[in-house]
């Protein structure tokens, strides 16, 4: 066995009912926070009045910044951080998906930084430090992961660019998850997200940095996945599929925080960047039928293990076969979430793929497989998930 870390200081409270805990858990950190979501909407108001309640039962004063949106901008984060600072706030609480928990975290850093966040992306020589806030984390998707990583993802609209902070000091302190949240996530979005959630598993489980302990997360997380992500896409009030997607969103976020992503999240972060209204699980599902046809050869055991959770006639398969049968099986597995778009349907023009390609390689990600893709290989792959 190969030798491994494993490092995951956020402390998890996971279960029906463990928003009420909010309070009492923010209040450990401050009493001053900084409530960061999207605007209010009729389904999401109830979460935001129980956060509100267990906020001021436990002493807290709370300032409710509610201006993020989908793909969070660096100027989003500055508003927050404003508000942040006229506020004193001393911990910062996000409630929402992907995006209000990522600029919760990148607020934490520029309320207590010189600058902007933007200058503390993961490849700069300055890095943020302890002086971060407290970040506490409540999750309403099943989802990036994002409650339990080390990485805020936000979009720089002038550069057309998004990028990270990624850093330990982000992680969140706690993060609550609790299923009950996600019943009114719509058809699309449980999709969308839920797709993220294979996708983190997925790209974990072959990435160079995996171990043993984030393949067993990761392949009983795609088990979770492939058994009730349709099943909570077709009926969002099943509590169960709920509660199952949101184990198996944790399970994906341990193993991307730990072992990482690969070749779909760069392009998938090069696609948000330039057209902020791809959400982050359309610019996978979008290229993954490609890119698992690029792909499964490159190791066939893993693609024939994947292919059989997904189709388990393919049991009686060599791994030959059953790791090309695989590319089938997503291809099923993706149109039967509803996710089987392909990039004309999303507004991207093909005269704009090339740049597109050029952009998907900035991040280092797509260097994470033994199958390197070049420019050219983006661009042909680009090309296939172009039209039906
Ligand atoms: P999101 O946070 O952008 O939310 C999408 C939509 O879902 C929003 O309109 C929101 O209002 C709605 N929504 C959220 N919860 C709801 C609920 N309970 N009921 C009804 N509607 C609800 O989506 P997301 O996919 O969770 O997050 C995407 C962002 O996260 C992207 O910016 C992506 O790059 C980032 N991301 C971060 C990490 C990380 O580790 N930090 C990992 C993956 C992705």
């Amino acid at each position: 066995m190969k030798n491994f870390d494993y490092h995951q200081p956020t402390e998890i409270r996971f279960g029906r009912g463990r928003v009420n805990e909010v309070g009492e858990t923010v209040a450990r950190f401050g009493k001053r926070c900084l409530l960061v979501t999207v605007t209010s909407f009729p389904e999401i108001e109830p979460t935001y009045e129980k956060v509100k309640d267990s906020l001021r039962a436990a002493g807290v004063e709370v300032a409710h910044f509610d201006k993020v949106l989908p793909n969070p901008t660096t100027d989003i984060v500055t508003q927050g951080t404003e508000m942040a600072k006229e506020h004193n706030a001393d911990v910062v609480l996000g409630v929402g998906g992907g995006s209000s928990m990522d600029t919760a975290k990148a607020i934490a850093v520029e309320a207590t930084h010189e600058g902007t966040a933007w200058d503390y992306l993961f490849f700069r020589d300055t890095q943020p430090s302890e002086k971060t806030l407290p970040i506490i984390e409540v999750t309403t998707t099943s989802g990036t992961g994002s409650n339990v990583t080390q990485v805020a993802v936000i979009t720089n609209p002038a550069e057309k660019y998004k990028s990270a902070i990624y850093n330990s000091i982000i992680y969140p302190d706690v993060s609550i998850v609790d299923p009950e949240l996600m019943l009114t996530v719509p058809e699309h979005i449980t999709a969308s997200t839920g797709f993220d959630v294979f996708a983190h598993a997925f790209e974990s489980y072959i990435h160079p940095n995996g171990s043993p302990y984030t393949d067993l997360m990761a392949t009983e997380s795609i088990h979770l996945v492939a058994k009730y992500l349709t099943v909570a896409v077709k009926d969002g009030s099943n509590l169960e599929a709920r509660t199952w997607m949101a184990w198996a969103d944790t399970l994906a976020g341990l193993c991307i925080a730990n072992a990482g992503v690969t070749l779909p999240h760069g392009i998938g972060m090069a696609m948000s960047g330039i057209y902020p209204h791809v959400m982050h699980g359309e610019a996978l599902a979008v290229v993954y039928p490609a890119i698992m046809r690029y792909r499964y050869r490159s190791d066939v055991k893993i693609f024939a293990e994947l292919g059989r959770i997904f189709n388990s006639d393919l049991v009686r398969e060599s791994n030959e076969v059953a790791a090309e049968k695989s590319c089938e099986a997503i291809d099923d597995f993706v149109k039967d979430i509803g996710m089987w778009i392909r990039l004309e349907n999303l507004k991207i023009p093909e005269d704009e793929l090339k740049a597109l390609a050029e952009a998907s390689l900035v991040l280092p990600d797509y260097k994470n497989h033994p199958r390197v893709a070049s420019l050219e290989d983006v661009y042909e792959l680009l090309k296939k998930s172009h039209k039906s």
